[in-house]
């Protein structure tokens, strides 16, 4: 039975920590943060999340996997928190 009520337990690999904050990953075109700590994080999606409920027709199946190879460079969102998580890894030229 539903009772409508969201269930707060969001997928752990929907938060990101980076080199400036914390994010929490949707898939909307744009992420949420970045946020000092990760509970606030947490509050944001699950805010996020409500404010979303009902509003999106996804397949209940399509689910958030957390797996997906990101390209910075083509990335179309526009507060990626996978980008701001590059940050931490700048890319380093190859030598020729
Ligand atoms: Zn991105």
């Amino acid at each position: 039975m539903s009772t409508g009520k969201i269930d707060p337990q969001f997928d752990p690999r929907r938060f990101v920590k980076t080199p400036v904050g914390w994010y929490a990953l949707t898939r909307e075109p744009y992420d949420l943060g970045p946020f000092p700590t990760k509970p606030e994080a947490f509050t944001a999606l699950n805010a996020h999340i409500r404010l979303h409920a009902g509003l999106n027709r996804r397949n209940p199946d399509d689910r958030f996997t957390g797996f997906s190879v990101h390209d910075a460079g083509t990335c179309a969102k526009n507060n990626c928190g996978r980008c701001a998580e590059a940050l931490e890894f700048p890319v380093v030229p190859a030598i020729a």
